[in-house]
């Protein structure tokens, strides 16, 4: 059983993670802050990456990519860059000229990843990709093929698994928080509207992959997985449509799933389009709840365990997810932090993702995950060990 020791100190490692930040900071400018360019100037961007970009000591924004050109010098006068540091799709690939930039962060719909994050290993740039890291295994595979070839890193942007509430589970469930896991539950999901172009493209499945599933889901999947520390073997899904509604003209509304892992725990969530906001997870254990609502919002999340007498609850200091990710990947290029989410990570949610989408063609059925891949750092231990740099 866990102790009130083991979660001041996991606590206490995780509220780390904000000032181990600072540990390797370098001043925007110097040999060790990392350029990034920013691919997509859309709600995600603007809304968190780029003010988060300005308050990030490890990196910084060297060059805007968007389709908008009047926007785009909008967005960099805001925030002092020149004009020479806008691109265009077009001539994007001639940001192999600019060794400013050191890392390219794809922010566009999901179907334009890997096109963005192939250009820019021919540029010769490492690549910060958006999840879900594509809309097809062959193009996860070809984004990794072309990430090897170029030598170059590929991080898939899963936040979570850098963020200090998550990493704090992470880390009380390898210490047996909770008993024996039995049980993981997610819930993700959100209310889509067609006025917002921003979900007019995640209510296409060619733009999107599939929906509420490919959006939100996935980090249902992936919580599930990194909470249980281990890989599903087969699932099966089942989802539910108003297809007289017109957001789902092409992908499903809700989506539920249950997967079966090794161990004998099950995982099982839901995503859907028609619901209030929601990325809530608990994980049922023999002995212990774990519970964590919000679990992945941009800010408070927290957890509760419950099920014991007087049970120690963690008080977890919050950070800028994005920024701390940011931070993060350019620790990664400088070989001082380890690649936790490499595009073999995204590649292998897009597997479940597609074994849920086929088990829903056939009707429910089981599918099984064809799959050997294992983590080669677990966040638990790798994003703690770095709390201690
Ligand atoms: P958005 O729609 O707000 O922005 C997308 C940008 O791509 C816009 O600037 C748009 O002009 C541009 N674009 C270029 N071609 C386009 C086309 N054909 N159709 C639509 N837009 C086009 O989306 P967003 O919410 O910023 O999401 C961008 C990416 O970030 C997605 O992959 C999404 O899954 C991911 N995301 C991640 C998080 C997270 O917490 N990690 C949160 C939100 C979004």
């Amino acid at each position: 059983m866990i102790t009130r020791r083991d979660v001041m100190e996991l606590g206490a490692g995780a509220a780390l993670t904000l000032s181990a930040g600072g540990v390797l900071h370098a001043q925007p400018g110097s040999a060790r802050s990392v350029g990034y360019a920013v691919v997509g100037l859309g709600k995600l961007s603007l809304g968190q990456i780029l003010p988060a970009l300005k308050a990030t000591k490890n990196a910084h924004l060297a060059a805007l990519v968007s389709g908008k050109p009047e926007k785009a010098r909008k967005v960099a006068a805001q925030y002092g860059l020149p004009e020479s540091a806008i691109y265009t799709y077009e001539n994007f690939d001639s940001i192999a000229k600019n060794p400013a930039i050191q890392v390219v962060y794809v922010v566009l719909p999901n179907a334009m990843h890997a096109d963005f994050t192939i250009r820019a290993f021919k540029a010769g740039k490492h690549v910060l990709c958006e999840k879900p890291m594509a809309v097809s295994l062959e193009e996860c595979e070809r984004m990794i093929a072309a990430g090897k070839a170029a030598k170059r890193q590929l991080m898939i942007a899963y936040r979570c698994q850098y963020e200090p509430v998550n990493v704090t589970a992470m880390q009380m469930m390898r210490k047996g928080a909770v008993g024996t896991p039995r049980l993981v539950n997610a819930v993700m999901g959100k209310q889509t509207d067609l006025s917002d172009p921003s979900d007019v493209w995640r209510l296409d499945r060619t733009m999107s992959g599939g929906g509420a599933l490919a959006d939100m889901g996935i980090y249902g999947i992936n919580a599930t997985r990194y909470l249980l520390a281990e890989e599903p073997v087969d699932v099966r899904g089942w989802a539910r449509t108003d297809k007289s509604d017109p957001r789902f003209r092409t992908v499903d509304d809700m989506v539920a799933w249950q997967m079966r892992f090794p161990s004998g725990a099950i995982g099982e969530g839901s995503s859907c389009f028609s619901q209030p906001g929601t990325m809530a997870w608990q994980v049922v254990g023999s002995e212990r709840r774990m519970v964590a609502d919000p679990a992945c919002f941009y800010g408070g999340n927290g957890i509760r365990i419950l099920g014991g007498k007087n049970d120690p609850q963690p008080q977890i200091a919050e950070i800028d997810q994005f920024g701390n990710e940011m931070n993060w990947f350019a620790d990664v290029i400088h070989g001082r932090a380890p690649n936790v989410s490499p595009g073999e990570e995204g590649l292998q949610d897009m597997r479940i993702m597609h074994a849920i989408m086929q088990s829903l063609a056939q009707g429910g059925q089981t599918v099984a995950i064809e799959s050997s891949y294992r983590r080669a750092y677990d966040p638990a231990t790798a994003v703690g060990i770095r709390t201690a740099v």
